[in-house]
């Protein structure tokens, strides 16, 4: 089944955002990325590739190769969620680096190259380019943001919702680090009523 309502990118990483991509909005779970065309929906609606390189990839897929790779995609994000979970609310250090080895075996299979272009301005520019040789090579951007998100996030502000049944997680990007919420609209709200009734029981 596709999913009916837009994927949610609240987290202020991408890293983070993939693993949002399972969350519970209202009362029932949505998986966005639970077939093959959910999952070029995600890396579109991302930023994460190309829209015409998703168009061929639709195209020359063999059947079932696409819902095979976002098989590959959720257990990527659950591997990747089991890291985060555990390392989150503090400094990574170099010491967790070996529970990263499946993100270096993603990253290993890329195989891109540098090119120099013609920029809008009419100047020269240099850019990386990756060659979309595979189906698998999609998941490459998501490794490359998860690789951003342990290389350059700090993690002691890597958080989780307090929202008590939402699983969204987000990067705290807050002057004074005082995000609780996935959105204020959503668990910040929630929490804001219960807090009012609760008072209102007590007096
Ligand atoms: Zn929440």
């Amino acid at each position: 089944m596709s999913a009916p309502t837009p994927a949610m990118f609240i987290a202020d990483a991408t890293g983070l955002d993939f693993l949002n991509s399972i969350a519970t909005p209202v009362n029932a779970t949505v998986d966005w990325i639970d077939n093959g065309e959910g999952l070029l929906d995600w890396l579109e609606q991302a930023g994460l590739v190309p829209s015409d390189v998703l168009a061929a990839m639709r195209g020359g897929a063999m059947p079932g190769e696409l819902d095979a790779l976002a098989g590959q995609a959720r257990d990527l994000r659950e591997w990747f969620r089991g890291f985060v979970l555990a390392n989150k609310g503090q400094a990574l250090t170099a010491a967790s680096l070996h529970q990263l080895d499946r993100l270096n075996a993603l990253l290993a299979r890329d195989e891109g190259f540098g090119r120099v272009v013609a920029r809008e301005s009419g100047v020269i520019g240099f850019e990386r380019v990756r060659r979309w040789t595979s189906p698998e090579s999609l998941l490459l951007p998501v490794g490359e943001a998860m690789a951003k998100l342990v290389s350059e996030e700090d993690f002691s502000y890597v958080k989780a919702c307090e929202g008590p049944t939402c699983t969204l997680l987000f990067a705290d990007h807050t002057r004074g680090h005082v995000r609780r919420w996935c959105s204020m609209s959503a668990c910040g709200n929630r929490a804001k009523q219960l807090a009012h009734r609760q008072r209102a029981r007590v007096t």
